[in-house]
């Protein structure tokens, strides 16, 4: 073997530490998609997660694996607790256990409050809010045995100030913030690190149907939010930078409201 061409010796090869898995829910497009990019760039194996937009993921898991990353799709329907003990349970026993769980998945269905219906109350309460609980309890033994964990769910500035046209969506997020305080309290001392993020006006499918010149006047910075803005914090939330931080809401809504 020529000088410089030498294999590592064996004990380093073999400490090398295996990929982290980081779980993404809602990744095949908008937010969801951007921290799916910047966690499997922090070095994270990306399980991307869908419901209908199966194409979308597997474009971004090619693109992914294209750039030296790696990862894995996953479908399920996050208001379903039956879809949840069926798909996600299993996969964590076999490929688990998580090292990062981002409830990122979610929807709204605005209407005002005196002529909201139960579908659209109900609806949004469990994909936005009983979703991400049960989706937690499935993860957590596995991060409970490690002693490590992450878990970063994203909320809503509405979620802290109320807004007219969005009763259930408000009372979900406020409801996630307030689930994610008392998860940070219950398991600190397990080393599981639980912080929720509050997105503004951030220019995804979600929000293309808003007003947003009228919206752009409300905002300090004066621009709507990328999907990268999110990113970018959800990806500190899951670093060794952020080792200390715990049961915080960290608004990303270029100084719309304070947290
Ligand atoms: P989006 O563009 O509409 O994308 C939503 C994502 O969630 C998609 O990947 C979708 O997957 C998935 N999803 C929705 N319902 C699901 C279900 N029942 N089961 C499984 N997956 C489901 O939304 P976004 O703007 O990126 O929002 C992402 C998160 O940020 C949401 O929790 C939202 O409430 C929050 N947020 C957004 C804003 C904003 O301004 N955009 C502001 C504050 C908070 P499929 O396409 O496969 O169904």
């Amino acid at each position: 073997m020529e000088a410089g061409n030498e294999e590592p010796p064996l004990s380093q090869a073999t400490t090398q530490p295996s990929p982290r898995n980081a779980l993404v829910t809602g990744s095949s497009r908008g937010i969801g998609a951007a921290i799916a990019r910047r966690l499997a760039r922090d070095g994270f194996r990306v399980w991307i997660h869908y419901r209908e937009s199966g194409e979308a993921a597997e474009a971004l898991l090619k693109e992914i694996q294209g750039v030296g990353g790696d990862g894995r799709l996953l479908a399920f329907d996050v208001a379903s607790a039956e879809a949840i003990e069926r798909v996600l349970v299993p996969a964590v026993a076999s490929e688990g256990p998580l090292d990062v769980l981002v409830n990122n998945a979610g929807i709204a269905r605005d209407g005002l409050a005196a002529r909201m219906g139960d579908a659209n109350w109900d609806g949004v309460l469990e994909a936005d809010l009983s979703g991400p609980f049960r989706i937690t309890r499935a993860v957590l033994p596995g991060m409970l045995k490690a002693r490590r964990g992450r878990i970063v769910n994203i909320a809503s500035v509405v979620g802290l100030t109320g807004n007219p046209g969005q009763a259930n969506y408000s009372a979900a997020k406020a409801g996630l913030v307030g689930l994610t305080r008392t998860l940070a309290l219950e398991y600190a001392k397990r080393n599981i690190l639980v912080n929720a993020v509050a997105p503004g006006f951030i220019e995804t499918d979600m929000t293309t149907r808003l007003p947003k010149e009228k919206i752009l006047e409300q905002i300090p910075l004066g621009r709507a939010g990328t999907p990268e803005d999110v990113a970018g914090v959800v990806g500190f939330l899951c670093s060794d930078a952020a080792a200390y931080v715990t049961g915080q809401v960290i608004a990303v809504s270029g100084g719309m409201v304070g947290s």
